[in-house]
């Protein structure tokens, strides 16, 4: 985070829990009661994360985000970057049920990313509600509520009536305060993406939570190798807003591939240091090693891929996944849904092995004009084995190369009959294959190599021959290692394998 983080930034909370212990009523609840501007029919779209306004201890209201995916999500990226989508966890319990698998899985989760939490102990409003077991289980796993010997904050709570809802809203603001969450509008934004989805009008969009800075419509989004101009960004209600600061969740569409969520965003101004950024994550992601065969394969070649859906681009995937090879496989840089445009050619220019195939979508003008579109292979196809086919070909074209050396044929040496320097006459019988004017051999006594040498004229039977397959015969070599009876003489080719 920037030195300018000095703003206090309203939290980001994640809701986790085991299944059924009541998630998604409480998201709902604290939706349709508190959402900002929150009459009925003001939320449009349902995106995977809003903002709640609501009053802290002294009355001043203040606002807090909720993210509704499944909990995990929420905290993946927080290992890799020490930051996460979510600032605050609330482990929900269900008071009938208590402690479940998952409520142990994401007491793990948090405990692992020590994520500042608060025990809702939901649904207690049903008769055989149990709150106390409920904070005795949860001692077996080391948390310790507030009353029971330690200080984790808890709040009893019926996300069904609502009841106690505000406590925990109040509980957050005053566990954001102690945790004092900060943040600068001056510098651009960054983030996580919550989720992302292809819709077959509007395109890819994802929705992002900013964790600090501030995002304008008409700069550039970079997720990993996917881009998008934020010509549309939409607050959680759907509508369009010019711009957007820290903890906001906001929707961004026109992604030119789909972001994956977790991931973290960062903002450019200008589309040159965001086709920068693209382009250093794809030489980035092309240098690691991912896949099995990734990391034995001598050679990866990178790989950008477009279709038409997502959908044929997942089969395209699981195709090219069967071809790679132990010497070679395809790295995919970048997969996306549309035509093969100038930010895919930028991507693929990172590395001139590149290659941006198309399935079922056009190529940009402005990639055809563009003169890296010379250093760059690209191929469009109508047909997914077409497509396959051509990519074996291409493996086997560019296939690293090995030179083997094969042996021809060997014959023992029985008798030396001169030697003259390096020029030698050895009488030899053929032990297996053949040896011919012009082979190069190498000499082995007693099965250790002593040296290499070339036959220079066959003689048999008294007759100059090219070649001798069977029988007793002289040879003239050169060689500059002496050669004694007994030795073997074995003709050698190397091959390209
Ligand atoms: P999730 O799987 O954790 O998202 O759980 P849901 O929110 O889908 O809740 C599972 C079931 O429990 C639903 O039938 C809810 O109506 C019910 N439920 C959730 N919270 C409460 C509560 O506080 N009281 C009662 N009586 N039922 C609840």
């Amino acid at each position: 985070m920037s030195k300018e983080a000095s703003q206090a930034r309203p939290p980001v909370v994640a809701i986790m829990g085991h299944v059924d212990h009541g998630k998604s009523t409480l998201l709902d609840y604290i939706r349709k009661s508190n959402v900002v501007d929150g009459e009925a029919g003001g939320i449009t779209q349902h995106i995977a994360a809003y903002e709640v306004e609501h009053p802290n201890e002294d009355g001043d209201m203040k606002k807090i985000t909720f993210i509704d995916t499944p909990g995990h999500a929420a905290f993946t990226g927080m290992r890799e970057c020490g930051a996460s989508a979510a600032d605050i966890a609330i482990l929900i319990v269900s008071a009938e049920d208590s402690v479940k698998a998952q409520t142990v899985e994401a007491i793990k989760t948090i405990q692992d990313n020590k994520v500042p939490f608060i025990v809702a102990i939901n649904k207690i409003d049903k008769p055989n509600a149990n709150p106390d077991k409920v904070k005795t289980d949860l001692l077996e796993h080391n948390i310790y509520v507030e009353g029971f010997g330690g200080d984790t904050s808890w709040v009893a709570i019926s996300a069904k009536t609502g009841q106690g809802v505000d406590e925990l809203l109040e509980t957050i603001l005053l566990l954001a305060e102690l945790e004092e969450f900060t943040g600068s509008s001056e510098t651009t934004a960054e983030g996580f993406v919550i989720e992302s989805h292809l819709d077959p009008k509007r395109g890819v969009s994802a929705t992002l939570v900013i964790k600090n800075g501030t995002m304008t419509a008409g700069q550039f989004v970079v997720v990993d190798t996917a881009m998008a101009k934020t010509r549309l960004v939409e607050d959680y209600k759907g509508q369009q807003i010019k711009s957007a600061t820290f903890s906001a969740p906001v929707s961004v569409i026109g992604f030119d591939a789909l972001p994956s969520a977790g991931q973290t965003f960062a903002v450019y101004d200008k589309k040159k240091d965001a086709e920068k950024a693209v382009a250093e994550n794809a030489q980035a992601k092309a240098a690691l090693c991912g896949t099995d065969n990734e990391q034995t394969a001598e050679a990866i070649i990178p790989l950008v891929i477009k279709a038409d859906t997502a959908g044929t681009l997942e089969a395209i995937e699981g195709e090219i996944a069967k071809i790679a090879t132990d010497e070679i496989c395809f790295k995919i840089i970048k997969a996306g849904i549309g035509d093969i445009n100038e930010s895919d050619l930028h991507i693929a220019t990172s590395d001139e092995q590149s290659i941006i195939v198309g399935f079922h979508v056009g190529i940009d003008k402005k990639v055809t004009d563009s003169n890296d579109a010379q250093n760059v292979t690209i191929e469009t196809f109508e047909i997914i084995y077409k497509l396959t086919e051509w990519l074996e070909e291409e493996q086997e074209n560019r296939r690293p190369r090995k030179m083997v050396e094969r042996t021809t044929g060997s014959v023992k040496v029985l008798k030396v009959f001169s030697a003259n320097k390096a020029k030698q006459v050895v009488g030899c019988r053929v032990q297996e294959g053949e040896l011919s004017v012009q082979d190069s051999f190498k000499l082995v006594r007693r099965d250790n190599f002593l040296g290499r040498g070339t036959i220079q004229s066959i003689e048999q039977a008294k007759s100059k021959i090219d070649t001798v397959k069977d029988g007793e015969f002289g040879m003239l070599v050169e060689c500059k290692y002496e050669i004694a009876p007994g030795d073997v003489i074995a003709a050698t080719i190397t091959e390209e394998v």
